[in-house]
C-alpha cells in the first residue's frame, strides 16, 4: 500500500513534475493525496495555471515579434 504523504512531500512533487515527469507511483500519490487535502488541491491549481501561462508565454512573445510591424 502507497505511504501516506505529507503535504510538503506532496507540493514537491507538483514542482517536480512540471519539469520532469513523475513516475506512475509519484502520480498515483499526487492524485490520492490531492482527493483527499483540499490546501493540496489548490496548490495544484495554482501550479497548473503557472505552468499554463508559462507555456503561452513564450509563444506570445514570439507572435508579438513577428507582428510589431502590422502594428505600428
Ligand atoms: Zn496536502
Amino acid at each position: 500500500m502507497f505511504k501516506l504523504m505529507i503535504c510538503r512531500e506532496i507540493t514537491k512533487l507538483m514542482s517536480q513534475r512540471l519539469d520532469v515527469p513523475l513516475g506512475i507511483k509519484d502520480r498515483l500519490l499526487l492524485q490520492m493525496h490531492i482527493g483527499m487535502c483540499g490546501a493540496c488541491r489548490e496548490c495544484n491549481r495554482q501550479f497548473e495555471l503557472l505552468h499554463q501561462a508559462g507555456n503561452a508565454y513564450e509563444p506570445l512573445a514570439h507572435e508579438q515579434g513577428n507582428t510589431t510591424e502590422n502594428l505600428s
